[in-house]
């Protein structure tokens, strides 16, 4: 069964309010005991304490710190396994050691099954009830509706919201988007966010720039948050009033422009599906291409050698190329059409870049030139054949999907046995929490055997 996610606003009461801050506090004073415990016990006795150690001991420790027996225990469980989580990813070489971290870093806590809480919904607006704390009213609406699985609740720039984790019947996923079975080639880009063809038409998206526009106001904000009293927590100065007033309007303003990338993703995105099934694109690596600006060092001699200026020059180019690749969210239209083609039953294709080289490529004749990033305009200079350089990388893409270009040595097949096989490294990772709780049941089933097998 296919698992969504849909997030709620929610509207606590002042009570209520005020409880859930109080639990997120104690879940978050129950992070940092659990990173605590791992960091002396290795530090000092050279023992490593494992999910399993903390996950027993809790009991104990509620014994101790008794209101922790007003939270419910699956929901403290799930704290410990973000301990675990971000201590593996630490192991594992994907991030640096786990910090303590402070209240305002601490977004809230998940209840990782369906007991603790309810929802009493349909998909449009209703209210939740959670175990010891209260009832919520929500507000929101779920694409679709399906059966509650698992919940965050997140406290995000002054809001509450729920995180419901929905079971939703595959009928009913698949007929909730409209497709047709069209093929269409798209090409991302920095100028023109979307560029697309389908053989017969084509057709380019502007680049919306939510982050350029909005630079303003957060550049005045800025500089008027400069003169107040920012923290310092090793000096043991604390932010003044004025100054977090500042902070709150700007994070205000950032969250204002992913809002409306998001948005604009997601109508993007679906009017591509509305009529294609089949999407074609170029591999593309957003975290390499907004990497940042590579050292080059002069040749000792030259005029150039030791000048920082011509150094920080191509730091702050690279700075606004990156900002401008994140500002149109390629990653996220990536992901989205992914998502929404994997709801309808469709094909997700990206072509390997290097290989097949679109942008360099002519559509008609294959004859291939380089081109610089300036250079706007296709123009063959064997064919003269002449179009818009995204569009023809785009009709480079729908030859290659319908395995035309075989004599690049890239056809369709070849290139799909081969990025599974010998192609990028595959991306490391941590697991996932689900991974963690199969982990956790076989443990237990290994000491019931040995109960079982010990009196015997
Ligand atoms: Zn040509």
């Amino acid at each position: 069964m296919p698992l969504r996610r849909a997030t709620y606003r929610l509207y606590p009461t002042q009570e209520v309010s005020k409880i859930l801050h109080y639990h997120r506090r104690l879940h978050k004073e129950l992070y940092n005991s659990a990173v605590c415990e791992r960091k002396v016990a290795y530090q000092k006795f050279g023992r490593s304490v494992s999910y399993f150690d903390q996950q027993n001991n809790l009991p104990a420790f509620k014994e101790v710190w008794t209101e922790y027996k007003n939270i419910n225990s699956q929901a403290l469980q799930a704290t410990i396994k973000r301990v675990d989580f971000a201590f593996c990813r630490f192991f594992k070489g994907l991030s640096k050691y786990p910090k303590f971290k402070s209240i305002r870093n601490y977004s809230g806590w998940s209840y990782p099954s369906f007991t603790g809480w309810k929802a009493h919904s349909t998909g449009d607006n209703g209210y939740l009830e959670l175990a010891k704390i209260g009832q919520v009213q929500m507000r929101g609406k779920a694409r679709l509706w399906g059966t509650p699985k698992a919940l965050g609740i997140i406290y995000r720039n002054g809001k509450w919201y729920a995180s419901i984790v929905l079971e939703i019947d595959k009928t009913l996923l698949k007929n909730s988007r409209q497709t047709s079975d069209g093929v269409v080639a798209i090409d991302l880009g920095c100028q023109d966010a979307i560029a697309w063809s389908n053989g017969t038409e084509d057709g380019l998206v502007a680049a919306p720039r939510f982050l350029r526009k909005a630079e303003q106001k957060i550049k005045k904000l800025s500089k008027l948050k400069r003169r107040k009293r920012s923290p310092n927590y090793k000096k043991k100065v604390k932010a003044s009033r004025r100054w977090k007033q500042v902070q709150k309007r700007i994070s205000k303003l950032y969250r204002k422009v992913a809002n409306q990338r998001q948005n604009w993703v997601h109508h993007q995105t679906t009017h591509l599906i509305s009529c294609n099934s089949v999407v074609v694109t170029e591999k593309l690596e957003v975290k390499k291409m907004s990497a940042k600006a590579k050292k080059r060092r002069a040749p000792v001699g030259s005029p150039d050698h030791g000048s920082a200026t011509r150094q920080g020059k191509r730091k702050k180019q690279k700075a606004g190329l990156n900002k401008s690749i994140l500002d149109v969210g390629m990653g996220m239209i990536r992901s989205s059409l992914n998502a929404k083609l994997d709801d309808v039953n469709g094909v997700f294709s990206e072509a390997p870049t290097r290989q097949l080289k679109p942008s360099q490529t002519c559509p008609k004749c294959r004859h291939q030139k380089k081109k610089t990033l300036d250079q706007r305009v296709h123009e063959c200079e064997s064919c003269g054949y002449i179009q818009q350089r995204d569009i023809a990388s785009c009709e480079v893409l729908l030859l290659w999907y319908s395995n035309n270009l075989s004599e690049l040595g890239t056809s369709f097949v070849d290139a799909d046995g081969s990025s599974s096989t010998s192609g990028t490294r595959s991306r490391k990772t941590a697991g996932s929490m689900k991974q963690l709780g199969q982990l956790k049941r076989q443990k237990s089933t290994l000491i019931g055997l040995d109960a079982e097998t010990s009196p015997s």
